[in-house]
């Protein structure tokens, strides 16, 4: 079934001319607080993508066919355990990872590194070796394993280098498992991933590396960048349908108890004992994501298909052309981990503009613009405070006085982040629309939600779209209710 889809992408097409795969709903038109429609700009691809068409396309196929996976004896249950293992083998191929792995489908990069938490076991008095450039996905689980130590946000690629040898050459505080990112979801640096792996396996440590921001925008390969351990989310590789995976050497797996336990993952029960089963099944408890998985696996195929080189060109031109635009700006102060021509960055780009605070921004982008970023943290407060100059001391301080899901006093910045779908009229929107507010200041008024700290203009006009009217919308408190800090 991937093999049919791989057919409809296209043999691998290397014009130039050739577009970059379709997303869904690129054409959008969305309402403005006072009324009007505006094409929207999804400048938020570094929270969550939009989805591929061929995505879409693939899941829709693959549904008339849907039924249980493994046990079932029907058809319908043998095609879709054939779909799903096919799923399984595209994703394991996506990253290069070596026949000996295993990949673990779970709900995404958070699950990836928490299974993968509990699943390894360090030597007696070993740490983790990590940075503060983690995103939170990547740091709180391993403090439920071991110590961590966090390396601070390195000044280059070389420092961090640097940082990784002394670590582990200190016999003092020995290293089991470095873990890192892959590229920061914050400020989008790509981090040396083959030396960092490198290093680790020659002082004996394992290396664990989060994909979540990378997979999207460069290629993987485990085996040439010395990668133990992978995590990466479907919903941040234009896959959105609630599949992740986490890919590791199948010795490492196979005789550990589940995290999650249930049906699916045993051999046999009875009232005092049980087996769990082999690998995979013995981590994927429950009736597994199989679309997610699906989805996931053409999201992979057609990134590879479209050719990593050609995302990537695409990607920097847009990057080149909105940091360009940024810097004349008076008042707009760039956060970035790394400067330099040869810094290797994605799709992001993360700023503060003085005297606006962010969440404003953000919304009056929103509400006069039809411009979706996004504003706060980015679920890294610790290296987000570092960027704006917030001392340890000053971040426990912050702690202590906050509230449980007392949001409006973190501090944050913005972030525009984008991807295949973007375009130089999408950057073109952004750049007007801040060059207006810091120019003119917000043409509406604004209140401020005290325990969010979101903004919302006065006499929002703005309706939810009639699509959704299936659900009971009237009954939920609208925007601002929940965690915007991804
Ligand atoms: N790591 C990084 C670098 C991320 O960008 C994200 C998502 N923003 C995560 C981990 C967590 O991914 P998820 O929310 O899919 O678990």
């Amino acid at each position: 079934m991937i093999a049919a889809q791989r057919g409809r992408s296209g043999a691998r097409d290397d014009s130039a001319a050739a577009p970059l795969p379709a997303l869904v709903g690129r054409d959008l038109e969305v309402p403005l607080a006072g009324g009007d429609l505006r094409r929207y700009v999804n400048l938020d691809y570094a929270a969550s993508t939009p989805a591929l068409e061929l995505v879409r396309d693939a899941v829709m196929d693959v549904l008339p066919w849907y039924s249980s996976v493994h046990r079932g004896s029907g058809f319908l249950s043998q095609v879709t355990t054939r779909a799903y293992e096919a799923a399984r083998h595209a994703i394991g191929e996506f990253v290069r990872a070596r026949s000996s792995d295993v990949v673990i489908f779970v709900r995404n990069t958070t699950e990836a590194v928490n299974l993968l938490s509990r699943c390894v076991t360090l030597s007696p008095g070993h740490m983790v070796l990590s940075t503060v450039v983690e995103h939170h996905a990547n740091m709180l689980p391993w403090r439920r394993l071991a110590p961590v130590l966090h390396l601070e946000p390195p000044a280059s690629p070389a420092t961090l280098l640097a940082a990784v040898k002394h670590a582990l050459e200190d016999r003092s505080r020995p290293i089991g498992m470095v873990a890192m990112t892959a590229a920061s979801n914050v400020t989008g640096e790509v981090f040396p991933l083959r030396e960092i792996g490198h290093l680790a396996h020659m002082h004996g440590a394992f290396f664990a590396v989060d994909a979540a921001q990378l997979a999207p925008h460069r290629p993987i390969d485990m085996q040439a960048q010395n990668i133990d351990f992978l995590s990466f989310s479907g919903h941040k590789m234009y896959a959105p349908f609630g599949a992740g995976a986490l890919v590791a050497p199948s010795a490492m797996l196979r005789n550990v108890e589940p995290m999650l336990v249930g049906g699916g993952a045993v051999d046999f029960v009875t009232l005092d004992d049980v087996q769990w089963t082999s690998l995979p099944d013995r981590h994927e408890a429950g009736s597994p994501n199989v679309l997610g998985a699906i989805a996931m696996a053409m999201a992979a195929i057609a990134l590879q298909n479209a050719g990593f080189e050609r995302i990537e060109a695409h990607e920097r031109r847009l990057l080149a052309y909105l940091e360009g635009q940024l810097e004349e700006m008076p008042g707009v102060v760039r956060h970035r981990l790394w400067t330099g021509p040869n810094v290797d960055r994605v799709g992001i780009c993360t700023f503060g503009v003085e005297g606006i605070p962010h969440a404003l921004l953000a919304a009056a982008l929103s509400a006069e613009q039809g411009v979706g970023i996004r504003h706060g943290c980015f679920c890294a407060h610790p290296y987000i405070t570092h960027l704006l100059g917030i001392t340890f001391e000053e971040a426990h301080a912050i702690r202590e006085r906050l509230r449980v899901g007392d949001h409006a006093r973190i501090p944050g910045a913005v972030r525009a982040s984008f991807g295949i779908g973007t375009t130089i009229e999408d950057i073109d929107r952004l750049v007007l629309g801040i060059r207006q507010l810091i120019e003119e200041g917000p043409r509406l008024q604004y209140t401020q939600d005290p325990r969010t700290g979101d903004y919302a203009p006065v006499g929002d006009r703005r309706a939810m779209p009639g699509a959704l009217d299936f659900l009971p919308l009237a009954e939920t408190r609208g925007a601002g209710a929940g965690c915007s800090q991804f």
